[in-house]
C-alpha cells in the first residue's frame, strides 16, 4: 500500500515502568536527531508519551527502533499522513509524569483505570441518555470540537481536573461516566482518579478521538468540529460522515474553527479568528495588540513564506536524492 503523503505524524504512549528515564531520554534524543525525526517525547519512570513527525521512511524506522525495546514492543501508533514536518525541533525530556496530574494520591493506570471502549462501543454508549460524557481535555480544545453532548471542562490544564470533578460531579457517582481525550493517554489516569473518588462505572475511549476518527466503521461519527492537536497543524478534521464547524471568530462571531496566536508577543493569546479578521486585525486579539509596536504579524508572515519555500526545496532535494540513488542502482 502506498502512502498518500510523503510525511507522517506518529502519536503514541504507554504506561510502563522505565527505571532509567534520564538515560533513556538522552539516548532517544540522540537517535531521533541522527535520523531526522522532529517532535516531543516525554519519558518518566511511569512510561512514555510522544508525538513525532518525519518522512514515511523515517517514521517506519522510528517505530521499529522504539518497539525493539521489550517494554515498548506493543506500543500502538496512531499514524497521520501529512505534507511536511509539523514540528520545528526534536525534544526528548525526562519528567516526573508523562502527563502532569500531580494527584495527591497518584494512580498507576496498569493497576487502576476505567474500562476501555472500542470505537463502536463508544458510539453506542454516547447515544444513551443515562450517561455523563466528560471531555478530558482543556477548555480551549473543547471549543473547536468535541463529542456531541459532552460537558465542557472548565480547566486550562490537566492538573485542574480533580477540583473540577469534585465541584461538579460529586453527586453523580452512580452514573455511567464516559470520558475521552485526544489519543487516550489523559484518560488512563483520569479514569483511575475517578474510580478512586468513588465513581462506580467509569469508561474511556480507547485510543482517543484520533483512533476513533480512523476507525472504518464509525469514521468519527458524532464528533462535532475539529480536534485540537499540539503541533503546527493546531487542529485536524475528525468526522468523515458529517463535518461541521464548531466555534466562532473572536472578532466577528462567524462560524470558525481556526486558532491563531495573538501577534503581540507580550500577549500571545490563542484565539479563534477567521481569515478576514486575521488580516484586518493583524492577527491580534484586540485593537491594543493590533497597534502594539512589536506586533509580529508582517514578520511572522515573512517567516512562514520562507518556511514554505524551504519545504518546497526539501521536497525537490528529497526527490533529487532518490533519483540519484535510482541512477546509481541502474549503473551497478
Ligand atoms: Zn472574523
Ligand atoms: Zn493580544
Amino acid at each position: 500500500m502506498s502512502d498518500p503523503k510523503p510525511y507522517r505524524v506518529l502519536l503514541f504512549y504507554k504506561y510502563v515502568p522505565i527505571d532509567n528515564a534520564e538515560e533513556f531520554a538522552a539516548q532517544h534524543l540522540a537517535w531521533c536527531k541522527e535520523h531526522g525525526l522532529r517532535g516531543r517525547v516525554l519519558i518518566a519512570n511511569e512510561g512514555i508519551n510522544g508525538t513525532v513527525s518525519g518522512t514515511v521512511e523515517q517514521t517506519e524506522l522510528y517505530m521499529k527502533e522504539l518497539t525493539r525495546d521489550p517494554r515498548l514492543a506493543d506500543v500502538e501508533f496512531k499514524i497521520d499522513p501529512v505534507d511536511h514536518h509539523v514540528f520545528r525541533k526534536m525534544f526528548v525530556r525526562a519528567r516526573k509524569e508523562i502527563v502532569t496530574w500531580r494527584l495527591e494520591d497518584d494512580v498507576d493506570p496498569s493497576q487502576v483505570t476505567g474500562r476501555h471502549l472500542k470505537p463502536q462501543e463508544w458510539r453506542e454508549a454516547l447515544q444513551r441518555d443515562d450517561v455523563i460524557i466528560i471531555d478530558g481535555r482543556n477548555d480551549y480544545e473543547y471549543d473547536i470540537g468535541h463529542f456531541k453532548g459532552a460537558l465542557r471542562p472548565e480547566v486550562k490544564t490537566t492538573k485542574e481536573f480533580p477540583e473540577w470533578v469534585r465541584k461538579n460531579l460529586s453527586e453523580h457517582k452512580d452514573k455511567k461516566i464516559l470520558m475521552y481525550c485526544t489519543g487516550g493517554i489523559r484518560c488512563e489516569k483520569f479514569s483511575g482518579f475517578m474510580l478512586q473518588e468513588g465513581f462506580e462505572d467509569v469508561n474511556q475511549l480507547e485510543g482517543g478521538i484520533i483512533k476513533y476518527s480512523k476507525d472504518q466503521d464509525v469514521q468519527g461519527d458524532l464528533f462535532e468540529g475539529k480536534c485540537y492537536v499540539f503541533d503546527e497543524r493546531i487542529s485536524v478534521p475528525i468526522n468523515q460522515v458529517d463535518d461541521k464547524v464548531i466555534g466562532e471568530c473572536h472578532h466577528c462571531g462567524k462560524a470558525e474553527d481556526r486558532y491563531v496566536n495573538c501577534a503581540n508577543p507580550f500577549c500571545h493569546l490563542q484565539h479563534i479568528c477567521c481569515e478576514e479578521c486575521e488580516v484586518k486585525f493583524r492577527r491580534s486579539c484586540s485593537d491594543e495588540c493590533r497597534e502594539h509596536p512589536e506586533n509580529r504579524y508582517e514578520l511572522d508572515n515573512e517567516i512562514l513564506r520562507q518556511r514554505e519555500e524551504q519545504y518546497r526545496l526539501e521536497k525537490e532535494h528529497g526527490l533529487k536524492v532518490l533519483n540519484n540513488t535510482d541512477e546509481h542502482h541502474q549503473q551497478t
